[in-house]
């Protein structure tokens, strides 16, 4: 899913705070340009006491293609937020960053693939009922 506005990108985005159950925080997309980026397609800043964060995503004209995918970015950074904790034990233990973003990562994959399939069967069950 490409997101070409930044209002698509936050009606994405609130979905998902809803089925990620952050749908208290104050959740602000940015569409951002490669140089804003770090060399990532993506980041989140977050405070957790005042429950607000900023996802910045890379612009999908800047995308290649493999990444291509802007709502699997948009959860991985929420689901930073959820783990933001988990940065305390990675300036403890080595490699713990690594073990997070493997976790993140592939929670991402099974949600979106749970989601879209979710989706297709509502979408076919509503075509047999008409
Ligand atoms: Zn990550």
């Amino acid at each position: 899913m490409i997101f070409n506005t930044v209002e698509e990108a936050q009606a994405n985005c609130r979905y998902w705070q809803e089925i990620l159950r952050l749908q208290d925080w104050d959740v602000i997309i940015e569409l951002v340009h490669h140089h804003e980026l770090n060399g990532v397609i993506a980041a989140v800043s977050s405070n957790e006491y005042l429950k607000v964060a900023r996802i910045s995503l890379l612009r999908a004209e800047e995308l290649r293609k493999e990444d291509m995918d802007m709502e699997s970015s948009l959860v991985h950074e929420l689901l930073h937020v959820h783990t933001k904790d988990w940065e305390i034990l990675n300036r403890k233990y080595e490699h713990s960053d690594v073990l997070q973003e493997q976790a993140i990562e592939s929670l991402t994959k099974a949600i979106i693939k749970l989601n879209r399939k979710t989706v297709k069967i509502c979408v076919v069950n509503d075509a047999l009922r008409q």
